[in-house]
């Protein structure tokens, strides 16, 4: 039997990785920063919180790693936990940076101590990319970060690289486009907008205020993300490699599509220019060639069809 490591058990990936890997058979260990303050209401919600064994592990603190790794010599670490939105990035731009670049070290550098035959996964993000002069963006495209956050992620890339070319560690950047689900923290933006249209279809709001939806983004569905992170460490050699649909969305068509499932009248949406980021780009979309032809990662959902799954999802949940 196997044994994996998540950090970031409670987050929207760490428990559908979690649900994978118990599928497969693995031994899932989740780490948490407190045992009181998480609720893994994802891993209760999927229904499978009593096969996951949870560790409440500081990761800043690389003797508690250290200890984790020897505790259960794992075969793969997949580390998902990070300070992951960018608009939380521009009002704590130190804690974001602190955490989620010393955390990866910390997990690289007790992986070079414990045994270097351990496969990591970094959660890498396309937010690395910001500023891009061309579209696909895909594994060679070079890094403008627009935000502390994408700072951050793409110090904890060239790390992992670093750790990968120094010492031979089998190190991999899964690099991922926006993706989503019915698990996905009420602060990002498609699950905001699927919540508070919900609360307006039933009379509890009146308004959503929303920033700029002028913009395009790649989208995609956790679920089916999740399963490219396990087959990156399957693979025989470590890569780097975009995860994506291919395809950008524009985000104002997000909002009128689930405005018309829920027959919501279009004057209930409120631009307000406060909620504008410092700096944003138009439009962002990938290349999962490599995901494809490499790891055999396959990906053909249409963003409206998960709109569909994840609006049905939340209207059954509802609270
Ligand atoms: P998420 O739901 O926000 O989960 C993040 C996890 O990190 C949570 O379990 C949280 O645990 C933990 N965490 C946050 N701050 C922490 C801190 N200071 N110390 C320790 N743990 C901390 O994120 P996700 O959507 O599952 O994403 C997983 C990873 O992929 C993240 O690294 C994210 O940046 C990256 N990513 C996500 C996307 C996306 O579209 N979802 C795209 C690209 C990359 P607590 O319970 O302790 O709060």
């Amino acid at each position: 039997m196997k044994t994996a490591i998540i950090t970031g058990i409670s987050g929207q990936d760490g428990s559908y990785l979690a649900q994978l890997l118990n599928s497969k058979g693995y031994k899932v260990i989740g780490t948490t920063r407190s045992y009181t303050l998480s609720s893994y209401s994802g891993l209760k919600y999927l229904e499978i919180d009593n096969n996951v064994h949870i560790e409440e592990v500081d990761l800043l603190d690389v003797f508690s790693i250290i200890k984790l790794l020897n505790k259960y010599q794992p075969d793969e670490v997949y580390n998902l936990a990070a300070q992951s939105s960018v608009g939380l990035s521009f009002e704590q731009p130190i804690g974001t940076l602190q955490f989620n670049i010393t955390s990866v070290l910390n997990i690289l550098e007790s992986i070079r101590l414990v045994n270097v035959k351990i496969k990591f996964y970094q959660a890498s993000s396309s937010e690395m990319f910001g500023r891009v002069n061309q579209l696909p963006i895909n594994e060679y495209t070079p890094f403008h970060p627009l935000s502390p956050y994408a700072i951050s992620k793409a110090t904890a890339y060239w790390t992992v690289v670093n750790y990968r070319e120094s010492y031979g560690l089998f190190a991999c950047n899964g690099i991922l486009f926006n993706h989503e689900s019915y698990l996905r923290s009420n602060n990002f933006f498609v699950k905001k907008v699927i919540r508070e249209s919900i609360s307006i279809s039933k009379g509890i709001q009146n308004q959503i205020k929303l920033g700029n939806i002028e913009l395009k983004r790649d989208f995609g569905y956790s679920p089916e993300y999740v399963k490219a992170m396990w087959l990156l460490l399957q693979h025989h050699t470590a890569e780097d490699i975009t995860i994506c649909s291919g395809k950008s969305v524009l985000l104002k068509d997000i909002v009128y599509y689930i405005f018309e499932k829920l027959k919501i009248d279009k004057s209930k949406l409120q631009i307000d220019t406060n909620l504008y980021r410092p700096v944003d780009i138009e439009d962002m979309y990938g290349d999962n060639t490599k995901a494809k032809k490499i790891i055999g990662w396959e990906y053909n959902l249409d963003f409206f069809e998960v709109l569909d799954l994840i609006v049905e999802e939340e209207i059954k949940n509802f609270k």
